[in-house]
């Protein structure tokens, strides 16, 4: 029986050494005891063969690094809990965490932050929480919000830009908004408007890890082209000629949600809640059956309505591994930065590669060049509505298009709001020269990509 006991025990006191090491950092409550700082120092304070060129050690690098340095880290998911760890612990105290998400027990394998306690509640506060708590003198301001919460006054007061974001959508509305916050004199960029965006994204074993510095390097829409496509259903077949079971839940997802509301006013479809997956599961099958259509599943329409991602822990950790490098790297400028794209592949063995992304010169977030979209003047909105969704660098989700004609501000097509699709979706099988647009006419496309509005030339072929 004395063995059994023997690992409670011992259970228990390294619980009593850690419950100390919580509240004190297991040396007194100053923060800052003999050495603390030693692991980074050795980076700041001395010369070495991988340092940058200009670099010259000082004791004041690490100063910036506690005091001034701000970071701001998107997503508390996955990589975030992985990033806060590790900036916490390289000695950046100064950091605010971004995250609209609540704690689920299926997180709990990999977000080492959170525990069985903390389920429902939100992730960016329980991280800040746990940060605050194990680390000393660190500060963690925790945002439970989306990103289009904030404005540029909000982003622009940070040094750099991590993102550890599983959605393309969000990276890419995060991209905008600091292409937004570059100022320009007579054309050329002023270097004190950017604010670095490290960048990590993982998808089961493979991950990627990237630095972007906006208006000089490729940023994320420039590269569009490397995410796989989305499979888009043209609107007309998902309201009127239905052949496929995904049809059926593409239509109540975007057409009778919106419009029923079956949650109450403006209660968006939530992936992860099972109740609104239930409504959304019986009316497609409602519809299939009018439409004598087969397969429509719980399972299929939780598929179509949230794009399930695997994740693998020991991926997140390489990958905010190498973003938190560069982080550092950036903020002490004591290295040369990762140029700029970072490749991670453990599915088979073990593969990692670096290249220079480019920059498309044409880019339709970050060049400045407005952007020509081609029609003979015969073409239906449909077919323009389809290549902003359907081009691989554009990749829109659901483009809300506006003209200026005759002097008036006019809404050609829009998708987000029930009533105005409804009013506006005979315009998409309408022709251009119809609709009354020109050779020449510019187009004002909205989408959730982009804080900003991108405007588009049309030019009309015969
Ligand atoms: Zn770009």
């Amino acid at each position: 029986m004395a063995d059994a006991e023997e690992p409670e025990k011992k259970r228990r006191k390294i619980e009593e050494l850690t419950e100390k090491m919580a509240v004190d950092g297991g040396h007194g409550d100053s923060g800052d005891w003999d050495g603390r700082w030693n692991h980074v120092k050795k980076f700041l304070e001395r010369p070495g063969p991988f340092t940058h060129p200009d670099f010259e050690p000082s004791i004041e690098s690490l100063g910036f690094l506690l005091e001034t340095c701000k970071i701001l880290v998107i997503g508390a998911g996955g990589l975030g809990c992985e990033l806060l760890k590790n900036l916490a612990l390289s000695g950046f105290r100064h950091i605010h965490v971004v995250d609209m998400d609540t704690i689920d027990i299926s997180n709990l394998n990999r977000q080492f932050l959170f525990r069985p306690k903390d389920i429902g509640r939100p992730k960016a506060d329980v991280a800040a929480d746990f940060v605050n708590n194990r680390i000393p003198g660190c500060k963690v301001v925790s945002h439970f919000n989306k990103i289009q919460d904030f404005d540029e006054s909000f982003y622009r007061q940070f040094h750099i830009i991590v993102c550890g974001l599983d959605s393309i959508i969000a990276r890419r509305w995060m991209n905008g908004m600091l292409i937004s916050l570059l100022s320009y004199k007579d054309g050329v960029l002023d270097p004190s408007s950017i604010i670095p965006l490290i960048d990590g994204g993982t998808e089961g074993f493979k991950g990627n890890a990237r630095v972007i510095l906006p208006g000089m390097t490729a940023c994320i829409d420039c590269t569009l082209a490397l995410y796989p496509p989305q499979i888009n259903f043209p609107m007309c077949t998902i309201a009127s000629m239905p052949r496929l079971p995904e049809h059926c839940v593409e239509y109540v997802r975007m057409l009778q949600w919106p419009k029923d509301e079956p949650f109450g006013e403006g209660v968006g479809l939530d992936g992860d809640n099972p109740e609104h997956i239930q409504w959304v599961f019986q009316r497609a099958h409602e519809r299939a059956a009018d439409y004598n259509i087969t397969g429509v599943t719980y399972r299929l329409t939780q598929g179509v309505v949230k794009r399930i991602i695997p994740a693998v822990a020991s991926t997140n950790a390489v990958i905010a591994a190498a973003c938190s490098t560069e982080v550092f790297k950036m903020a002490s400028s004591a290295y040369i930065p990762l140029n700029n794209y970072l490749v991670f592949n453990d599915v088979d063995g073990l593969y990692t590669y670096t290249f220079e992304a480019e920059r498309k010169e044409n880019c339709s977030a970050c060049s400045q060049v407005p952007q020509d979209l081609q029609f003979p003047p015969s073409a239906k909105l449909q077919e323009v509505l389809e290549y902003l969704t359907e081009n691989a660098s554009l990749q829109m989700k659901s483009p809300a298009i506006t003209a200026t004609l005759e002097g008036k501000n006019k809404t050609l097509y829009l998708q987000t709001v029930a009533s105005i699709e409804e009013r506006t979706r005979p315009n998409l099988c309408k022709t251009l020269k119809e609709l009354g647009l020109s050779d020449g006419q510019e187009l004002a496309v909205a989408d959730i990509t982009t804080p900003q509005t991108v405007l588009f030339k049309l030019k009309l072929t015969s």
